[in-house]
């Protein structure tokens, strides 16, 4: 090996002394621009003098553009925050793992103040006085569900928590075998129970409970009454269940409180979209249901929360209890909560402005127009891609309306350059990632899920792959 090649890179000083190391030191810093440099020139040396010679040419000059190219590409990937954006093309709304529920643009722009200053969070202005963090809410909840009270913790699964462990503390909560589920594979209504302290009392069976299994399992040690939603999950076939209202009057006959984990919160009725019809949680309360929890990111539209709304009597209870701090919400959730709960005073505000509602309820004619753009703009494109419009179904994901499916009309690529499974592994790769899904080996490319404004970032990605 020819060690005296080593002179041929440049120093560290050369090195930082280049017009484009000053470029990237205003963006990053000079810090990171320096201790990524001395890696990189490390990094180069230990390659060399391990034997592979050709990470070093003859030329200085062409050895300091290489490193300099290297350079913000490694810088590039460092500073990249490891949350970022990506396209949702798999037609699932309520996709957890991308994060359910996207806020609408004018809740973003009443976030961005709150979050970006000092607020009356708990501050009382027009008294100067210390406030509560929780009042902010109380009026749109009370408003929309007609709930005596409301509070709002960190998620659903929070709520249930705090509801059963104020409530029902070393007592009985009667609960059909039908609705211990699991939810997102960490919420398990037995391990709830179980965790705040009470005693899970089981009654029916998996497919049939009748309201006298919940009346023969009353006794002086119940503490509550607790209906579950089956959110991700049907039993079909020889089934029965108790309907909430029936529970609840018998409940009320007993004096032991009603409880409904309603799941998604439901505050228009999604049954004039074709979807079958769910208890909204107005629906739960008229019924007289003294308590119901249900999430602020599933078909709300909101972000990620556990809102709990019922009786007064109970509620103040809640607020008390210690657990409450542990699960409290922060200033962006309660700005977030409350801009997108106001967009519900008027329905069709809620509808054309709330992210998830829109695509819930987009029809298949709208799917299909936008199919129709998408495959345009990419054919234009000349990239060798076969694209065929499909009917299909949509999903609403995130453990809500378990086995409805929504009629869409969706695209389905092959590449003559790429496999589907690399085509849809290289679309992940890009700087904006685009997840899609693969069906009969071809790649699906559901439009439903992606906003208006994300249009340009899946042509840019197919051009970046296939170009
Ligand atoms: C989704 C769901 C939960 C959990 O809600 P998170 O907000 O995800 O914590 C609890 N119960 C039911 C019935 C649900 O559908």
């Amino acid at each position: 090996m020819d060690k005296s090649k080593l002179a041929c890179l440049p120093s560290i000083n050369d090195l930082m002394k280049q017009d484009k190391i000053k470029e990237l030191i205003t963006i990053h810093g000079q810090d990171v621009i320096t201790m990524s440099a001395r890696e990189l020139l490390a990094n180069k040396r230990e390659h060399f003098l391990s034997g592979d010679d050709t990470v070093i040419s003859n030329n200085k000059q062409e050895n300091t553009a290489v490193l300099l190219n290297e350079l913000e590409k490694a810088v590039s990937i460092k500073t990249k925050p490891s949350l970022q954006k990506v396209i949702n093309a798999t037609g699932t709304v309520l996709h957890t793992n991308l994060g359910r529920s996207n806020l609408s643009p004018l809740v973003m722009e009443h976030l961005t103040t709150i979050a970006g200053g000092y607020s009356n969070l708990e501050y009382d202005v027009a008294n100067g006085k210390r406030g509560s963090r929780y009042d902010h809410l109380i009026e749109v909840v009370r408003e929309l569900t007609g709930a005596e009270d409301a509070l709002v913790v960190n998620n659903n699964a929070a709520a249930v928590l705090l509801v059963l462990d104020t409530l029902t503390k070393d007592k009985e909560v009667v609960v059909s075998r039908g609705e211990l589920v699991e939810i997102g594979g960490s919420f398990r209504i037995p391990s709830v129970i179980e965790a705040s302290g009470c005693y899970l009392k089981e009654v029916g069976t998996t497919n049939k409970t009748h309201l006298y299994d919940y009346e023969d399992a009353i006794n002086e040690n119940t503490g509550a009454l607790l209906k579950v939603h089956t959110s991700n999950f049907k039993v079909v076939g020889f089934t029965d269940s108790v309907p909430g209202y029936d529970v609840c009057d018998l409940a009320k006959k007993h004096d032991i409180p009603y409880i409904e984990d309603l799941g998604s919160g439901l505050l228009v009725d999604l049954s004039k979209y074709g979807f079958s019809y769910e208890p909204t949680v107005m629906d739960v309360l008229k019924n007289g249901a003294d308590v119901v929890t249900f999430s602020g990111d599933k078909i709300l539209g909101g972000p990620q929360a556990g809102i709990i709304v019922g009786k007064k009597e109970y509620i103040e209870r809640m607020k008390k209890n210690q657990l409450t701090r542990v699960l409290r919400v922060d200033k962006m959730v309660i700005a977030s909560l409350e801009a997108t709960m106001s967009l519900y005073r008027d329905q069709k505000q809620a509808l054309e402005h709330i992210p998830t509602l829109q695509m819930l309820t987009m029809t298949k004619e709208e799917s299909d127009t936008r199919a129709t753009e998408y495959a345009k703009a990419l054919n234009e494109l000349g990239l060798g891609l076969t694209i065929t419009k499909k009917e299909a179904f949509s999903q609403v994901g995130g453990g809500s309306y378990p086995g409805e499916e929504i009629p869409s009309v969706i695209l389905s690529l092959t590449s003559d350059k790429l496999s589907t499974s690399q085509l849809e592994e290289k679309l992940r790769q890009v700087e904006v990632p685009v997840v899609a899904r693969i069906k009969d080996n071809e790649l699906i490319l559901d439009v439903r899920t992606i906003s208006e404004a994300d249009f340009n970032y899946v042509v840019t990605a197919f051009k970046e792959i296939l170009s």
